[in-house]
């Protein structure tokens, strides 16, 4: 699309959903994290703002999920011990470090909650789910389901032990828990057993043809990164997807017949962005949501992609009442002096800690990290970097213009300024 044209379609819009990725609150903030959405996010926000338009920035902890509940297995305490101590360290550093968030809530509110069962039950009423028996793995020791991330084993690609049900850390490859050789339950070290379990799936295959018209013939203007991944998953054949898991962490499913089963952290994690405009605007949120002439947009990090641009939107679609995005801005990754940031392995500038460390230089780093954003392809953070910036950018070139702009103000014009309307 042409520019222009893009614009006349953007200016159809009354006002701006912003929406950034809801990081999750198994750990605390990192630069990567900032690069990737919160800063490109709140630059728009701000942009918005300055024009004089409607906006509305929604951000929130994503707080399900199995990373959390082995977290707190190991760390010996409950799961919402471990949400409630990093959603209030990233809600804290965010604010310090100047993320304009018009909220900052989180998915174990009551509010959550409530919309997140509210929308399963109207697709469930709706009978759009598949629901299907299928074989997982359970821990006949620990008497409980393993979610792909309790199961460990040998990788059937690279032959390294460790490996687990989803993924194999070495050699990188996504893998299915049944794949693993020698699979025993991290929980309990026990070999796991295949059990029958009913889950309910929303059917993306039925999805196709609607997403592919939608996405791939009238959002060409969307990143190539992120339009290339659409149309790799779409070209591929979208199969099926189970919204729904075996655990005790989460939005339990709200239907007759599945005690012990929880929304899937990735169906209940977007709905966050609803639940938290509601319990900002709880008698006009629906404005922001369901008024074609509001324009949305997520801000999001590239791993993320599918689930905005496929599997929410299909959600979206599917409950009927909700507008879809506009436009899905995803950026690349930030590595860290060449290595790639990783909480595992606490390789990385955690931002509390920037700001302990810096106080009063929160624009510092977010000037380097906008002049070095991964909007493209992959950067790399160094502190060399960061240094040669702020002298050389900041202080010498910008830090020298504006002194030589009230020096020569004082010196020519007596230090007044005439502001001329025009
Ligand atoms: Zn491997």
């Amino acid at each position: 699309m042409k520019q222009s044209q893009e614009n006349d379609k953007i200016s159809q819009f009354k006002r701006t959903l912003i929406t950034s990725a809801l990081p999750y609150a198994n750990g605390p903030v990192h630069i990567g994290h900032l690069a990737g959405v919160y800063v490109p996010a709140d630059i728009y926000a701000r942009y918005k703002r300055l024009l004089g338009e409607e906006v509305l920035f929604i951000g929130g902890s994503d707080e399900h999920g199995v990373p959390i509940s082995l977290k707190a297995k190991a760390e010996g305490c409950t799961p919402q011990e471990v949400v409630d101590r990093y959603h209030e360290l990233i809600k804290k550093s965010f604010k310090e470090f100047g993320i304009s968030f018009d909220i900052y809530s989180r998915t174990t509110s009551p509010t959550h909650k409530e919309t997140a069962s509210a929308f399963f039950r109207t697709l469930y009423d709706k009978k759009h789910f598949v629901e299907q028996d299928s074989e997982q793995y359970y821990d006949p020791e620990a008497n409980m389901f393993l979610a792909d991330r309790y199961i460990v084993g040998i990788c059937p690609h690279c032959h390294k032990e460790g490996a687990y049900g989803d993924q194999c850390e070495a050699c990188g490859t996504s893998l299915s828990a049944t794949d693993l050789i020698e699979p025993r339950s991290s929980i309990s070290g026990a070999k796991p057993i295949l059990k029958n379990t009913k889950h309910w799936y929303l059917p993306l295959d039925k999805d196709e043809t609607w997403l592919r018209e939608w996405i791939l013939e009238q959002h060409k203007e969307w990143k190539p990164n992120v339009y290339g991944q659409c149309k790799s998953w779409i070209d591929m054949g979208l199969q099926p997807r189970a919204v729904s898991r075996d655990l005790d962490w989460g939005v339990p499913v709200p239907v007759e017949g599945a005690e012990g089963k929880v929304l899937y952290v990735w169906f209940d994690a977007p709905i966050g962005y609803i639940s938290n405009t509601k319990e900002l605007l709880p008698d006009s949120w629906e404005t922001w949501w369901k008024d074609e002439s509001t324009r949305m947009i997520h801000f999001i990090g590239k791993d993320n992609i599918v689930f905005h641009c496929i599997v929410f939107p299909a959600m979206l679609k599917a409950e009927g009442s909700f507008i879809l995005p506009d436009n899905v801005p995803a950026n690349e990754f930030l590595n860290l002096e060449g290595d790639k940031i990783s909480t595992s392995r606490n390789w990385a500038v955690w931002l509390h800690e920037y700001l302990q460390d810096f106080p009063g230089k929160e624009d510092v780093l977010r000037y380097v990290l906008t002049a070095n954003a991964p909007e493209t392809k992959d950067n790399d953070f160094t502190w060399k970097d960061f240094q040669a910036r702020n002298n050389n950018e900041l202080v010498a070139i910008y830090g020298n213009f504006v002194n030589r702009t009230l020096v020569l103000t004082h010196k020519y014009f007596d230090g007044k300024v005439l502001l001329v309307a025009c």
